[in-house]
């Protein structure tokens, strides 16, 4: 082990793994350390276990429409947990890759808590050891945030969904975003009696008026129901029989209830003020285009920095990282007309300017819009 690297990178994810990989094949030392699990959010408690549950929760709807096609099939049944198995065994395949890649391109690595004790020094917690880093990368993500209310300890967040014992019979999930729809479109599909609630007009605030209409009517449709303008004040109960109260009075029985209501840069206790990076007035790590923090020695990429939240977008800064600081060859992620993906069934593309941010930027501007139902669908005469 060396005691001293050209590069320390803190955060195993999409963005710490990729901007390691890349300063190490241009000839750089490098460490990098992971308090949980090489992969990081994306690939371990994110975009790929919630992609292969989605997937599972679609094969209910390929039953429903199976016999309106000729086939003749006896009554699907469920198995949570070997959904849940399966998805573990993925995810371990994967972080196993992750980490032989890693090691594979001469990165040394750290599977324990690393923490800045100054311009150029890093702690790791477990051994005790510190090592000297000409450069230090934070890529350390983000954590779901839960609103503070009474009970609110009695919710999960999408940490926990994936891997709870069993499923409940119904569930109520708090957000409107991407988590909150998501979650709610893939477990009403394996059984879960789904209710959102969301504290304005309509979920999936931000994005394209069209595309939230066609997806609200299609969450409805699946037998979801969205309570708007409506927000959790209190959990009551135990943790498989709860009772949520709203704000404007009412309440409800409920078998679990999930917070969706965003994430946070994850920066508690890394020592960042000893090195001197500031925060923006988000509490994320300010960054410059080229990812530099406030301190000389030290850059962050990803949800860290609270840029664009998303998986490529991680990847991207920590490669042109890597590239504009060890690889002579100087780039920047673009943060404009990023293309992305919310995983509901139907699920939702979309890239550039929304309409109403098209209409308030130029004069005139033309809509086309066109509607279609899939085959498949005509047979079983589903109106999606
Ligand atoms: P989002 O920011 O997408 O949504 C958060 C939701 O919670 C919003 O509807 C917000 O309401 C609501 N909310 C926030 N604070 C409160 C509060 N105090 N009380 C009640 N409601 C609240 O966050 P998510 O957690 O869904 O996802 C986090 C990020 O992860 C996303 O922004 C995305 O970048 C990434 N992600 C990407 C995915 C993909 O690419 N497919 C999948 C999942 C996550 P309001 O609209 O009023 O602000």
């Amino acid at each position: 082990m060396n005691d001293s690297v050209d590069l320390f990178v803190i955060g195993g994810g999409s963005g710490g793994v990729r901007a390691a990989r890349i300063a190490a094949s241009h000839g750089a030392s490098v460490a990098a350390a992971e308090e949980f699990r090489f992969g990081g959010t994306c690939v371990i408690r994110g975009c790929v276990p919630k992609k292969l549950l989605v997937l599972a929760s679609r094969l209910a709807d390929e039953f429903a429409r199976a016999p309106s096609h000729g086939w003749t099939i006896g009554t699907p049944s469920f198995d949570w947990t070997t959904l849940r198995e399966a998805k573990e065994r993925e995810i371990t395949r994967l972080e196993g890759l992750y980490k032989k890649n890693l090691g594979g391109a001469g990165v040394q690595i750290h599977e324990e808590r690393a923490e800045i004790t100054g311009p150029n020094t890093v702690l790791l917690k477990t051994s005790g050891k510190t090592i000297h880093a000409e450069r230090i990368l934070v890529a350390t993500g983000g954590y779901p945030f839960k609103p503070d209310f009474p009970g609110a300890d009695l919710s999960i967040d999408s940490n926990d969904v994936f891997d709870l014992p069993e499923l409940p019979d119904s569930m109520v999930i708090e957000g409107g975003g991407y988590i909150a729809v998501e979650f709610a479109c893939l477990l009403q599909r394996l059984g879960v009696q789904i209710t959102i609630v969301y504290r304005r007009d309509q979920i999936l605030r931000g994005f394209d008026q069209d595309m939230r209409d066609h997806v609200t009517e299609a969450v409805r449709e699946a037998g979801i129901e969205i309570r708007t303008h409506c927000s959790i004040t209190k959990i009551e109960g135990t943790p498989k029989d709860q009772t949520v109260h709203y704000d404007k009075g009412s309440s409800q029985k409920v078998g679990q209830v999930m917070m969706a209501t965003g994430r946070k840069p994850n920066i508690a206790g890394l020592g960042l003020e000893t090195a001197g990076v500031n925060l923006n007035d988000r509490g994320a790590i300010q960054v410059t285009r080229d990812s530099q923090t406030s301190a000389p020695s030290v850059w962050a990429v990803g949800d860290v920095t609270d840029r664009v939240a998303l998986t490529p977008i991680a990847i991207r800064e920590g490669h042109a990282f890597a590239d504009t600081v060890f690889g002579n060859n100087p780039w920047f992620c673009d943060h404009e007309l990023v293309p992305t993906a919310v995983f509901t069934t139907p699920e939702l593309g979309t890239v550039g300017l929304a309409e109403h941010e098209a209409r308030e930027r130029y004069k005139h501007i033309q809509v086309y819009r066109s509607t279609f139902r899939p085959m498949t669908n005509v047979l079983c005469d589903k109106p999606e």
